[in-house]
């Protein structure tokens, strides 16, 4: 008789776990080969190898799984997902020649989509958004930040938050809402950020607390749109609020945004283009995780990229995320960030790895239930039609997902595989 609530895979080329306790200078992620996987209801049950199943995994479901490598499924921890419009016309100005904050300045930028996003219904901004998460999902992320932040307007960032929530009720994947009322200064406040600043702190941040629609809180620290100190008090507003602060920094000047988010102990502190000697060493020394958006600097055709390297080697501990977003990076390959973050900012495999599971979970204050495959923690299993994990960094811009699985539940099957199934039963 099987047990229906129990579902063993077995025969995995590597089960790349990511494990701490399994990890070491040989074998940095934890990898088990001939690896098996044992889920019982929505959480991990049994680690270890194939041969080594324990007798009481007998009942359960046993799904072989040869030719496919098993990794923690995948963390997206910074994307922008709930817009109106698109911005392609940008794509090909910076292409003859203007940068991102010319751009901004004539007229497009962040505010184009704020119109478009303002002026269409919740049903729309739904589907929009739901298509795009879809995607997420198909490069295998099962957890995802989202931010709010093409409103600006408390009705509108509202708005925006309800579609996350409804969306995270409708899909599989688990999404994690932030609210970045300070996204940009809307038109109607132009020269008047500090006003701006007390409508966000004294009034949206309070609307979206007592909705309950958000956990996080974030802002865009840089030049032309918010200094340090209104950051900090929009930071602290929400963290009186009980939403936790995360920040944009140091992604086209170093103003010490970065630092200033380690003082309020926030989980995660992104971009850091232009991060100093010192803000690595503040970073490296403090629990906030440094999340780089390598495919940014790659779509903006930044000649800096942040110092991946320096942050690791200072001991920081690095995520990688695709910073999804209609004008800075029109991508949700997670799987592409990895590789650009191997080529572009010089981490290796297993950091690349690292970044997007175990410690995009850390940034996104997750890494007690999910990030890596240890007994106890969410069944979100990504499974790629590759060999060894090194694969995954190898191929460029390609997307060998095999199976995405959600606490416990397969919730993506490739068409190949379907296909293979369907050619065996013939
Ligand atoms: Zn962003």
């Amino acid at each position: 008789m099987t047990d229906e609530s129990k579902i063993i895979f077995t025969h995995l080329s590597e089960l790349v776990t990511v494990d701490p306790a399994r990890m070491s200078s040989e074998n940095p992620l934890g990898v088990i080969p001939d690896g098996a996987i044992g889920i019982n209801g929505t959480t991990i049950g049994w680690v270890g190898t194939t041969r080594e199943i324990p007798d009481e995994w007998e009942e359960a479901q046993w799904i072989d799984q040869s030719g496919l490598i098993a990794l923690p499924g995948l963390i997206d921890s910074h994307t922008h997902p709930v817009f109106a419009g698109q911005r392609a016309d940008e794509f090909e100005a910076r292409l003859q020649g203007k940068t991102y904050l010319e751009i901004a300045q004539g007229g497009g930028g962040i505010l184009k989509t704020v119109s478009a996003t303002r002026s269409v219904s919740f049903d729309d901004l739904f589907l929009l958004a739901e298509s795009r998460i879809l995607e997420s999902m198909r490069f295998g992320v099962t957890t995802m930040e989202a931010k709010s932040g093409y409103g600006l307007t408390t009705a509108s960032e509202i708005k925006s938050l309800e579609v996350l929530k409804a969306l995270n009720e409708d899909l599989p994947v688990d999404i994690l809402p932030t609210f970045m009322g300070a996204h940009d200064i809307p038109p109607e406040y132009k020269g008047k950020t500090e006003d701006y600043v007390d409508l966000v702190c004294n009034e949206m941040i309070p609307a979206v607390a007592e909705s309950g629609l958000a956990q996080f809180c974030d802002v865009f620290c840089e030049q032309g749109y918010f200094s340090v100190a209104q950051s900090r008090r929009i930071l602290e507003t929400g963290l009186k609020y009980g939403l936790s602060p995360r920040i944009h920094a140091e992604e086209f000047s170093d103003l010490e945004g970065a630092i200033m988010a380690v003082e309020l102990g926030a989980y995660s502190a992104d971009h850091l283009l232009h991060l100093s000697d010192k803000g690595v060493h503040l970073l490296a020394e403090s629990d906030t995780v440094a999340t780089l958006l390598p495919g940014t600097a790659f779509y903006l055709r930044l000649k800096d990229y942040a110092p991946a390297r320096k942050l690791l080697d200072a001991g920081a501990t690095v995520a990688l995320a695709t910073d999804f977003n209609p004008g800075s990076c029109m991508s949700q390959n997670i799987q592409l960030m990895m590789t650009l973050g191997c080529l572009q900012m010089g981490m290796l495999p297993h950091e690349a790895i690292r970044a997007v599971t175990l410690n995009a979970a850390k940034a996104l204050g997750k890494s007690h239930d999910r990030g890596s495959l240890t007994v106890g923690k969410r069944a979100d299993i990504a499974l790629f039609s590759l060999s060894t994990y090194h694969e995954l960094l190898y191929h460029l811009g390609m997307n060998f997902l095999s199976q995405l699985w959600i606490e416990g539940e397969p919730v993506l099957i490739s068409e190949t595989e379907m296909q293979l199934e369907q050619t065996s039963l013939n």
